[in-house]
C-alpha cells in the first residue's frame, strides 16, 4: 500500500478552489458582484468580453479597500465580515468565508483596483500570485471603489477550462438570469450589465436606473409592459421557529416568529395576452436563493387558477436570521429553512386567500 501523506499545499488550494467557483462562470460573477454589495455600492457595472470567456470586469462605487489590507485581500480566509463561527447565525452580508478572490488567484489572473474617498482619483492597482499573496502594487487613476478584473477563468484548470468554452453561451445566460435577481432585488442600486462580442463592441445587455422599487426595477430589467401582467405580492404569517441544537438562542435574542412575502407575481387571470416572461426569482431577506420547495408551493396554488402558464415570480421571503442557514453550500444559493415544512404550509393557505380574493381572478378548476 502507498504511504498516506499530505497534498502538497499548492494542490490543495487548487483543489479547494475549484470547488468554491464550483458553478464555473455563474460563481465568479455572483461572488464579484456580492462583493460589491458588500462594500455598500449604489452603483454596479458588469462588463464581459467574449461572455466571460476572456474576462468579467465588475466596477464599484463602493467603501473600496484601505491600504492596511492589500496584504490580505486575496488570502483564504481572510474576510472583514466574519470573526467566528457564533456570528454566522447573524450573518447579513453576502460574503463571510474569505474565499471567493483566493481561490479566483488561483484560477484565473486577478486584477484588483481600487480607491477609498480620501484616495480618489489616486488609486491602487494591484496584483496577486496564484497563492493569493500580492504579487505588485502601482499607482492608477481610479474614482471611489473597486474594479475587480478577472481574466483567464480556469486557466489553471485544462478540463474546467474547455468545458466552459463548450458552453459559455449557455453559462452567460445563466449568469444573466442570475444578474437580473440582483438588479431586480436591490433598490437604489444602478446595475448595468455591458457584452462585448470577439467581433463586436461593448453593448449593453439590461440596465437599472437606481430605482426607489423593486416595480420599477423589474421594469428596467424585463420591460416595462411586464408590469401589466403582475399584481403585488404582500403576504404575512407567523411560524413556529424551532431550531434545535447548539447555539440556537443568541444571548438577548430569541427567533421572531413573523414571516413577510414580498414581491410581484403574474396575475393569476387566464388570457388576454398578458404574459410576463417565465421567469421566477426568490430571495430570502434580500439573498437571491435557489428554493426549489418554495418555488414548488407557489406554482401548486397557481394551478389552481391557472393552468395554462406558469407565473412570474419575484417574491423576496423576510424572516428572522436564526430561522435559516446559509452555510451550506459553497455558492451559498442554497439556504436550508429550519422550519419549512411549516413555512410551506402557511404560504400555500396565505396564498390562496390572496387569489382567491382578487377581483381579477377567475377560478379554474382543473377537471
Ligand atoms: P468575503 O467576501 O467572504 O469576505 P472575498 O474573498 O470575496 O471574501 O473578499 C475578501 C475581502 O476583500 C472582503 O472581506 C473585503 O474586505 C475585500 N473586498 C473584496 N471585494 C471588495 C470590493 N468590491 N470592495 C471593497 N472591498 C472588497
Ligand atoms: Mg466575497
Amino acid at each position: 500500500m502507498a504511504t498516506i501523506k499530505p497534498i502538497e499545499q499548492k494542490s490543495v488550494h487548487h483543489i479547494q478552489s475549484g470547488q468554491v467557483i464550483g458553478d464555473g462562470l455563474t460563481s465568479v460573477v455572483k461572488e464579484l458582484v456580492e462583493n460589491s454589495f458588500d462594500a455598500s455600492a449604489t452603483s454596479i457595472e458588469i462588463r464581459f468580453k467574449n461572455y466571460g470567456l476572456d474576462s468579467v470586469e465588475v466596477v464599484d462605487n463602493g467603501v473600496g479597500i484601505t491600504s492596511d489590507n492589500y496584504e490580505s485581500i486575496a488570502l483564504k480566509h481572510w474576510t472583514s465580515k466574519l470573526t467566528s463561527y457564533d456570528d454566522l447565525d447573524s450573518v447579513k452580508t453576502f460574503g463571510f468565508r474569505g474565499e471567493a478572490l483566493s481561490s479566483l488567484c488561483a484560477l484565473a489572473d486577478l486584477q484588483i483596483t481600487t480607491a477609498t474617498s480620501e484616495e480618489a482619483p489616486k488609486g491602487t492597482r494591484l496584483e496577486f500570485e496564484t497563492s493569493g499573496k500580492l504579487k505588485s502594487r502601482s499607482v492608477a487613476a481610479a474614482q471611489r471603489g473597486t474594479t475587480v478584473l478577472v481574466e483567464s477563468i480556469f486557466k489553471t484548470l485544462p478540463v474546467r477550462r474547455s468545458e466552459l468554452e463548450r458552453n459559455i453561451k449557455r453559462e452567460y445566460t445563466k449568469v444573466l438570469g442570475i444578474l437580473q435577481a440582483y438588479a431586480g432585488i436591490y433598490v437604489g442600486v444602478k446595475f448595468s450589465v455591458f457584452n462585448q462580442p470577439p467581433k463586436g463592441r461593448k453593448t449593453p445587455v439590461f440596465a437599472t436606473k437606481g430605482n426607489p422599487t423593486t416595480r420599477e426595477n423589474i421594469a428596467n430589467v424585463f420591460g416595462a409592459k411586464t408590469l401589466t401582467a403582475l399584481v403585488a405580492l404582500d403576504l404575512q404569517f407567523e411560524m413556529t421557529c424551532t431550531r434545535k441544537g447548539i447555539g440556537m438562542t443568541r444571548i438577548g435574542g430569541g427567533s421572531d416568529k413573523r414571516v413577510k412575502i414580498v414581491g410581484h407575481i403574474s396575475r393569476p387571470t387566464v388570457g388576454e395576452g398578458r404574459q410576463a416572461p417565465d421567469r421566477q426569482m426568490f430571495f430570502v431577506n434580500g439573498r437571491p436563493c435557489v428554493l426549489p420547495q418554495i418555488s414548488k408551493a407557489f406554482n401548486e396554488v397557481y394551478k389552481n387558477f391557472n393552468v395554462t402558464q406558469s407565473p412570474f415570480i419575484f417574491a423576496d421571503i423576510h424572516m428572522d436570521t436564526n430561522a435559516y442557514d446559509v452555510n451550506i453550500s459553497p455558492d451559498k444559493r442554497s439556504i436550508l429553512l429550519h422550519d419549512q415544512a411549516k413555512l410551506l404550509e402557511s404560504l400555500k393557505a396565505s396564498l390562496m386567500e390572496m387569489f382567491t380574493n382578487h377581483e381579477q381572478t377567475v377560478p379554474h378548476t382543473q377537471t
